[in-house]
C-alpha cells in the first residue's frame, strides 16, 4: 500500500495549482488522475501541422489578478485576442449572414501563448514522475482513525488528507465516500452546475488567414449554428492559423460526422468554398466526457451554487477537503477560480496541525 502525506483527486488546474503551493512550501502530494493526460478542462489539442486549438478553457482577463500572476510568475506570456471592429451575424439559416459592428471592446480577453496547456505543462514541471499516477479514477475513499484510505481499482493509498478537485456533482456519481458526506452537502453538489460540462468546441485549422484577405476577422456570431460563436484561433506569431467557437449544445446529439458536415456548411456560408481547404477539423464535446460530466438529478443553471460557503470548510476533521473550481469564493468556474481554490486549500492545510500529525 502506497502511503501519502497529501493525496490530491484530480490532475487539472486546481490539482496541479495546490501541488506546485504546496512543493513551494516544502510539503509532498501525490495526484491520481483518471484520465492518460493531465490538464481535465483545460485542453490544447496540437494539430499534425503544430497548429494549437484549446478544446477547454481560453481566454483570461486582467480581473483575474491570481492567474496573471500566477502567468508571470511561470514566464508564460498571453496575447490580445483578435476580435476585430465587425463581426458576422447569422439570424436565420435561409438568410445571408450579416456584417455588423461591434462595440469597443474595454476588457479585452487574452489567450496563454502556446495555448492553455501551457499553463499546465509548467505546473506539471513541480510535480515528479513518481507524484502522480495517471489513468487512476479513484472510486472509494474511506476515512479510518489511522488515516484516509482511497481506492482505484487494486490500488490502495493511505494518506492523512484527501482533496477533491472534481466539479461536486461528479463527485457524487463518480466515489463512494465513507462516512457519507452530510445529506444537505450531498444535495447542493448534486445542484452545483460544472461549468460549461454541456460545451461542445470545434476548432478548424488552414495553411493560411484566407479569411482576412477577404476583410473578415474571423468573428462570427449566430442564432442557428451550428456554431453560435466563433472566433479567430492563429496564434500569437501568427505563424500556425485557426478558427475555433462553440457549437450549440444540442450538437452533442449527432455523430461526429453529421456535425462535422453541419459545421462546413456553415464555414462555407460565412467565408466561401476556400473554408474546406482546411487542415485538421479538432472537436470536443464535453458532455461525452465522463472526467467532466455526469448528468444532474434535477435541472440546473449555469453557474448554479458555484462558489457555495458550504465548500470553504474541512470535513471528516480536517482530513478531507472539496476543492475545484467550482467550490471558490471569487470567479467559481473559471481559471481563476481553480486557482483560488487551490490557495484556500494550500492556506487551509499549512496553516492547521494536520501535516504534522
Ligand atoms: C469548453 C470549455 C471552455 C472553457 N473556457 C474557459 C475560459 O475561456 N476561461 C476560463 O477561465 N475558464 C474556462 N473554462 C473553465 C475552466 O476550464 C475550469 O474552470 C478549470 O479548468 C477547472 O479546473 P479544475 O482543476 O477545478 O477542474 P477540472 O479541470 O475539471 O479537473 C478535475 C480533474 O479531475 C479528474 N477526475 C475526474 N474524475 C476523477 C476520478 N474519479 N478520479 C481521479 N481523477 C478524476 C479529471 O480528469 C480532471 O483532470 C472552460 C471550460 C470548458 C469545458
Amino acid at each position: 500500500m502506497r502511503t501519502a502525506d497529501v493525496l490530491i483527486i484530480g490532475g487539472g488546474l486546481t490539482g496541479l495549482t495546490l501541488n506546485y503551493l504546496l512543493r513551494k512550501a516544502g510539503y509532498a502530494a501525490l495526484i491520481l488522475e483518471a484520465r492518460g493526460r493531465l490538464g481535465g478542462r483545460i485542453w490544447t489539442k496540437t494539430t499534425t501541422e503544430g497548429v494549437n486549438i484549446d478544446m477547454g478553457a481560453t481566454w483570461l482577463g486582467q480581473k483575474h489578478t491570481h492567474l496573471v500572476q500566477l502567468l508571470q510568475e511561470l514566464n508564460l506570456p498571453v496575447f490580445q485576442q483578435r476580435l476585430g471592429a465587425k463581426a458576422l451575424f447569422e439570424q436565420h439559416q435561409q438568410d445571408k449572414a450579416q456584417i455588423v459592428p461591434l462595440p469597443p471592446n474595454n476588457d479585452p480577453s487574452y489567450r496563454i501563448q502556446g495555448g492553455t496547456s501551457a499553463l499546465i505543462q509548467a505546473l506539471a514541471r513541480h510535480l515528479p514522475d513518481e507524484a502522480v499516477l495517471l489513468d487512476t479514477p479513484v472510486e472509494k475513499i474511506h476515512a479510518k482513525a489511522d488515516g484516509v484510505y482511497t481506492f482505484s481499482g487494486a490500488l490502495t493509498i493511505k494518506s492523512k488528507v484527501v482533496v477533491s478537485t472534481l466539479p461536486p456533482n461528479l463527485l457524487t456519481h463518480r466515489i463512494k465516500l465513507q462516512p457519507a458526506l452530510p445529506d444537505s452537502l450531498i444535495r447542493l453538489m448534486q445542484q452545483t452546475h460544472t461549468w460549461m460540462g454541456e460545451s461542445i468546441k470545434a476548432g478548424v485549422a488552414y495553411k493560411s488567414l484566407f479569411w482576412r484577405k477577404d476583410g473578415q476577422e474571423g468573428t462570427a456570431f449566430s442564432h442557428t449554428g451550428p456554431f453560435t460563436e466563433l472566433y479567430d484561433h492563429t496564434d500569437a506569431e501568427e505563424g500556425h492559423f485557426a478558427l475555433k467557437g462553440f457549437l450549440r449544445n444540442d450538437m452533442a446529439n449527432l455523430g461526429a460526422p453529421a456535425r462535422k458536415r453541419l459545421v462546413e456548411g456553415q464555414l462555407v456560408k460565412f467565408f466561401g468554398q476556400h473554408a474546406l481547404n482546411y487542415t485538421s477539423y479538432e472537436e470536443a464535446v464535453w458532455p461525452a466526457e465522463p472526467f467532466t460530466h455526469a448528468p444532474y438529478e434535477h435541472p440546473v443553471l449555469p453557474h448554479q451554487n458555484n462558489g457555495h460557503e458550504m465548500y470553504r470548510k474541512p470535513y471528516w476533521d480536517g482530513r478531507f477537503f472539496l476543492a475545484g473550481s467550482e467550490t471558490a469564493e471569487t470567479f467559481p468556474g473559471y481559471m481563476e477560480g481553480a486557482l483560488r481554490s487551490a490557495e484556500w486549500v494550500h492556506q487551509e492545510l499549512t496553516q492547521s496541525n494536520t501535516l504534522f500529525k
